[in-house]
């Protein structure tokens, strides 16, 4: 799971500080030597890393928290404001679309890193509020590639643009043309894509701009690149000029290095994150919900927003609801498993959850979506609803019945009930809660 390592760094300073009590300048700075080798091992830039932990030491060192009742708290609190500033503050950097005539995006990246997944990826995104996006594929030298670019669209509801024997800036000009003539108000342009920055290449990409009004040139970056692609990121942005990036495969196993300092280096912000391989896949970009996240108090925000999305709202609110009362139970968590797997799966919902950071998803991966929904199945309304009731008679009848082992009945308990603590820790700390929700 992304950033779980950071997470788990940073989680370990932090407990550290919490066993001071009151908090020496000697703690900070050790705190701080940490946090930055935490950063550095999750590849964030050296001198992103060094500048950030200046900034937080210098804040941990102020009155606000050498003279808190909670001092660590402060410290994690600071931690978590400088993280949202790193990535761009509270308001998500936006694309913004022209309440006339055509936007035209111009994506651009190196090969494998989504580029073309990416544009299909942004069409369903903006059919799904009602624009009418035109795909296109200026990437004339694979074959390949434009045959990938018919599928995606295909899958997103979105015509392709293609023009045989021309070059990709006369391709781009006529497909603005064309968008215009037949009413489509995004113009999403898939370009070439190299496996090395080339000179051409970004050649190409400047004479499209020439050619046509770009509105928004959005590079597509690999998150599991790390440093590289904060480095491809600057040379792109020398080059061509980007106005945001779309961070792509978030999902995997980054360790969060790209994420945190790609603003730092490039003065650009991420825009949107790719989440993974299905077109749904695709968020905009909120740096505080992604701070809290590396932190490990995760996203309740994101959930939401993905249960209104998703669900049938009226369900999506009393879960919301009922979370936040800390009442979310197993008989919930039930009628919420057609959702949840429509929400991305379990894991990707646990990922989102305040403690869910925590849980090794390779318990909830996608395959034991099922298992687990045998086990809960097996289980009376009153043991969901208090499974702390469940004795080991009724858990060795409960694995029978689920076709499953006493060991996984456990896990699936242990897991639950790590996940109520988590929410309890954040009801008796409402202010703390509501801040969260927030984004702080
Ligand atoms: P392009 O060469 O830059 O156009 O890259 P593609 O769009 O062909 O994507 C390369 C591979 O990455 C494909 O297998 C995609 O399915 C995969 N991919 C793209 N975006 C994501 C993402 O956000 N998450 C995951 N897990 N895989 C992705």
């Amino acid at each position: 799971m992304a950033f779980e390592s950071l997470t788990d760094r940073l989680a370990g300073v932090f407990k550290k500080l919490r066993g001071h009590g009151k908090l020496s300048e000697a703690d900070i700075k050790a705190a701080m030597r940490e946090v930055r080798m935490a950063l550095l091992e999750a590849d964030v830039n050296y001198k992103v890393a060094k500048d950030f932990c200046a900034k937080v030491s210098e804040r941990a060192m102020g009155q606000e928290v050498m003279e808190s009742l909670t001092p660590a708290q402060q410290v994690v609190k600071i931690v978590n404001e400088e993280l949202t500033a790193l990535m761009g503050g509270e308001e998500a950097a936006r694309v913004q679309l022209k309440s006339k005539g055509q936007t035209v995006l111009m994506l651009c990246g190196l090969q494998g890193n989504g580029k073309t997944t990416h544009a299909a990826k942004l069409a369903k995104y903006y059919i799904k509020q009602g624009h009418h996006p035109l795909l296109v594929a200026c990437d004339i030298y694979r074959p390949a590639a434009i045959e990938q670019l018919k599928v995606v669209g295909g899958q997103a509801g979105a015509p392709v643009f293609v023009l045989e024997g021309e070059k990709p800036p006369v391709i781009a000009q006529k497909a603005l043309s064309y968008a215009r003539d037949r009413g489509y108000d995004i113009v999403i342009l898939d370009t070439a894509g190299r496996l090395q920055i080339d000179d051409v290449l970004m050649q190409e990409l400047v004479q499209i701009k020439e050619r046509v009004e770009v509105d928004e040139t959005l590079l597509v970056v690999d998150a599991m690149a790390g440093q590289d692609a904060v480095n491809v990121a600057r040379t792109f942005h020398e080059k061509v000029g980007i106005d945001g990036i779309i961070l792509t495969k978030t999902d995997g196993d980054t360790r969060g290095g790209a994420a945190l300092s790609v603003l730092a280096v490039t003065g650009k912000p991420i825009k949107f994150q790719g989440v993974g391989e299905k077109l749904d896949d695709l968020e905009v970009f909120h740096p505080a919900r992604m701070a809290s996240r590396i932190l490990g108090m995760g996203d309740v925000l994101s959930l939401i927003e993905k249960a209104q999305e998703n669900a049938d709202e009226k369900l999506a609110e009393e879960t919301a609801r009922r979370m936040m009362e800390n009442k979310f139970d197993m008989n919930d968590m039930l009628a919420q498993f057609a959702q949840i797997k429509k929400m991305g799966g379990a894991s990707a919902m646990l990922s989102m959850m305040p403690g869910g950071a925590g849980i090794d998803p390779s318990q909830v991966d996608e395959k034991s979506l099922a298992r687990i929904e045998a086990i809960i199945l097996s289980m009376t309304p009153a043991e969901r609803e208090k499974p702390e009731i469940i004795n080991p008679k009724r858990k060795r009848r409960i694995a029978a019945g689920s076709g499953t082992r006493v060991e996984d009945v456990n896990k699936l308990l242990r897991q639950f009930e790590m996940m109520q603590k988590m929410m309890k820790q954040l009801k008796k700390s409402p202010k703390g809660f509501a801040r969260r929700l927030s984004g702080m």
